[in-house]
């Protein structure tokens, strides 16, 4: 198997891993960025990207990822698609296993995002990206005057349907279990006038065609009857974000939620192992997050791979 050297190993290439790559190759770092596939992240299915400062509200998630990762090759980013399943971070190298090589960093950088949520149900998959959504914060201003489905009873769910109030029609919240009545946030949003909540309530179905969701299969415990309703997004709450984080095992340590502990720099609890973007499982999952997750590594790793006193920045105060 063959063996590759590099200053940095970036693994993931979304929008954290491609601006880390960014600064480190501008740094003449020599960077090697590995990402599984650049249409699976959260990123490249994002349909609209409306909200990412600078770019046109008509751009996708993936066309914009696309200018991230074309722009780090252009500064010398080394990009290959490889799947990383097994990492060693004892020692100054830093080893990362592929079936495509073993490759080996002076610094180790895991952006594999938290994209590791399992669908819960038939449609969720096919449609996601077209209708099927986990982020009312981004996708709401979408489904302006729609009717939109929320599912889950947990306080994301909730959150989030809050949200969708301020621009969908309709909200249907579905949810298996009451929610407890020493839930204020749960009770407050019960009573907006949007929305409808389906209580003890089962999604059988989430139904779609070519242009995405049209509406969802419902079954209440109380009717014991299929129902269908028409609406355009439905926003899945069921088992929260998971970051990629199996193929690490236990040698970074990780947060209650399952995010990877970092410090004010990105660094991990790991010497040269450094964690950007939706894998530590931060409260804002945003691109412009992630994005700025990836330039602050790239310097602390540029002023620790150079034994800098302080942090180089591309501009300088006159
Ligand atoms: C449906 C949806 C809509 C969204 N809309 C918006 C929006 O409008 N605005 C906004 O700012 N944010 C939005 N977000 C959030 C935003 O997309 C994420 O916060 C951001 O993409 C996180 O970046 P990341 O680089 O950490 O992870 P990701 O973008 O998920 O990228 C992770 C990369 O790691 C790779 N990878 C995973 N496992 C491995 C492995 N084992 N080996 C190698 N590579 C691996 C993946 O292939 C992927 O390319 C949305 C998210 C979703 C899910």
């Amino acid at each position: 198997m063959e063996t590759f050297e590099a200053d940095v190993v970036i693994v993931g290439g979304g929008p954290a891993g491609c601006t880390c790559a960014l600064y480190t190759s501008r740094a003449d770092l020599k960077t090697i960025v590995l990402d599984k596939n650049p249409a699976v992240g959260a990123l490249a299915i994002t349909h609209q990207i409306a909200n990412y400062p600078g770019v046109s509200n008509e751009m996708s998630g993936q066309a914009l990822l696309d200018l991230m990762r074309n722009q780090a090759i252009e500064y010398g980013t080394d990009y290959r698609r490889a799947q990383v399943f097994g990492i060693d971070v004892n020692g100054e190298w830093k080893t990362v296993h592929t079936p495509e090589g073993t490759f080996k960093g002076r610094s180790l950088v895991l952006a594999t995002g938290a994209m590791g949520r399992p669908a819960s149900f038939k449609g969720e998959a096919d449609f996601l990206g077209r209708g099927v959504s986990y982020c009312a914060t981004c996708d709401g201003a979408f489904y302006r005057g729609r009717e939109v489905a929320v599912v889950g009873v947990n306080k994301e769910a909730i959150e989030e349907a809050q949200v969708l109030t301020k621009f969908a029609s309709k909200v249907h919240w579905i949810t298996s279990n009451d929610p407890k009545p020493e839930d204020m946030h749960a009770q407050a949003l019960k009573q907006e006038a949007s929305v409808k909540h389906w209580s003890r309530a089962r999604l059988l179905e989430i139904e779609g065609n070519d242009s995405g969701v049209t509406g969802v299969k419902l079954k209440s415990r109380e009717l014991d009857q299929e129902q269908s309703l028409n609406v355009d997004g439905v926003f899945v709450y069921m088992s929260g974000s998971k970051p990629i984080t199996d193929f690490m095992g236990d040698q970074v340590a990780f947060k209650e939620d399952g995010g990877v502990l970092v410090d004010d720099f990105m660094a991990t609890t790991s010497e040269g192992v450094w964690a950007i973007g939706d894998i530590r499982n931060t409260p804002f999952k945003q691109a412009v997050v992630a994005a700025s997750d990836g330039c602050i590594a790239a310097m602390a790793i540029d002023r620790f791979l150079n034994s800098r006193k302080s942090i180089r920045v591309d501009w300088v105060h006159s």
